[in-house]
């Protein structure tokens, strides 16, 4: 990630005009959005034609279960000195074990997420790290209902629901994963999948304002990552057109069982094989307002 943060081109137009007006940007350049902007006489613009989340573009590094206190030294020294765009939102999650190590040499500008945590209170649950620890390290965030915690560990929606209400409780972001295995897509069951999911982070709620269980308490900390499984870790990225689809489709679920206002500012970020290569195309897209990135991440 360090190399696709470093060669981002400047935001700034020829006579240093932003390129956007708000946070809904246009652009006719056709230049990648992580080309060096050295590559260039004229100064480079990105090629986000609009987004609609009217937060920040959000781009999260999810390094997993990779590193050595060696190769993080490394990385976070290339994070340091990477140009890093002014109104893009920058954040990693190294492996908890990394994160104090990640935390006292990494710059401020880019934040720390953690890769899981506790659906409550700290106390006798051996192995597990609680939200109130991981704030007191520092992280801001943290990555909650990743596929490989739902298809390998064998979380479940409800479960990933309990530790996302829990971790906003305590004021950290919350990166809220979901995404389709290859059969449920190929059995057109998608959007259902993709709705199920957000309903367990929406919680259960009834008429009564008292019977709402384990909702999240508010959408203002969440980033929601749509990460089609089939995509993940296999180079196989989700063509533009099939990830904005999703997007749109996860923009009006929230419009329709939230509210309006969430839907147009909640950042819906795609993750899934994606690379300096690709994210061009994906940015493009209107509804896409960031990237989950895995494995380029780590380079
Ligand atoms: C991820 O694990 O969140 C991810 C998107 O991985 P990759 O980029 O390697 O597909």
């Amino acid at each position: 990630m360090a190399t696709m943060l470093s060669t981002c081109p400047q935001l700034w137009g020829p006579n240093s005009a932003p390129l956007f007006s708000g946070l809904r940007r246009s652009s006719t350049s056709t230049q990648s959005f992580f080309q060096p902007s050295s590559s260039s006489s004229s100064r480079p613009s990105r090629t986000i034609i609009a987004m609609a989340g009217t937060g920040k573009f959000f781009v999260g590094g999810n390094w997993k279960c990779n590193g050595t206190k060696d190769s993080i030294k490394q990385l976070v020294s290339d994070l340091n000195s990477a140009t890093l765009e002014p109104d893009v939102d920058v954040v990693v999650g190294p492996p908890f074990v990394y994160i104090d190590q990640v935390k006292s040499s990494l710059t401020d500008r880019i934040e720390i997420a953690a890769q899981n945590s506790w659906i409550g209170k700290g106390g006798v649950f051996t192995g597990e790290i609680s939200a109130e620890q991981l704030k007191d390290i520092g992280c801001k965030w943290v990555i909650l209902g990743h596929s490989e915690r739902r298809h390998v560990i064998g979380e479940d929606d409800q479960f990933i629901g309990k530790k996302a209400a829990y971790a906003l409780g305590q004021n950290l972001g919350v990166i809220a994963c979901i995404g389709e295995l290859l059969e449920e897509r190929e059995a057109g069951k998608t959007f259902d999948v993709c709705f199920k999911q957000l309903k367990a982070y929406a919680g259960r709620s009834s008429s009564s304002i008292l019977l709402v269980v384990n909702a999240v308490p508010s959408w203002d900390n969440i980033v929601i990552a749509y990460e089609p499984v089939w995509a993940i870790g296999t180079g196989k990225v989700a063509s533009p057109e099939q990830a904005q689809e999703v997007h749109v489709a996860v923009r009006d679920w929230l419009a329709k069982n939230v509210s309006a206002e969430v839907a147009s500012k909640t950042r819906i970020i795609y993750g899934g094989s994606v690379n300096a290569g690709n994210s061009a195309e994906l940015a493009k897209k209107e509804d896409i307002d960031g990237f989950l990135v895995g494995g380029a991440s780590l380079k």
